[in-house]
């Protein structure tokens, strides 16, 4: 049902994509099952290189404080390097933003904010 609905969703349009070399950008690689997904749709397409990057650290541990995600086991960070990752969702590179690069992007200075899907560091407890 997951992989219909990213059909339904996003649709590549080959006469853009097709001989290019193509950036993908996303959120966040959380099973890596879509991400694979809309790569195999992109290539299908005619893209000639795809490089992905993602615009959060990755996501190794799982949201105790309410944000639906997966269990450990099933975060695709939590057992492969970005390289595997990479290979996984079948592209040509893959690019996380660090942790300190994302806080600098958003401008917390003097503020704290839960990283803790990224790092494991909750600063509430479990
Ligand atoms: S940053 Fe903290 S609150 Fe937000 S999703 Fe990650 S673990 Fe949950």
């Amino acid at each position: 049902m997951r992989e219909l609905g990213v059909r339904l969703k996003l649709n590549v349009i080959p006469e853009v994509v097709a001989g290019q070399r193509v950036i993908m950008i996303d959120d966040s690689i959380v099973r890596g099952t879509t991400s694979k997904q809309i790569v195999q749709m992109v290539r299908k397409a005619g893209a000639r290189e795809i490089h992905f990057m993602v615009a959060s650290p990755p996501t190794q541990y799982p949201c105790y404080y309410g944000i639906d995600t997966s269990r450990r086991e099933e975060l695709i960070a939590s057992s492969m390097n970005i390289s595997e990752i990479s290979d996984f969702i079948g592209a040509d590179s893959l690019h996380y933003i660090s942790k300190e690069g994302m806080f600098a992007a958003l401008k917390t200075e003097g503020e704290e904010f839960c990283a803790a899907c990224f790092c494991g560091d909750y600063p509430a407890g479990r």
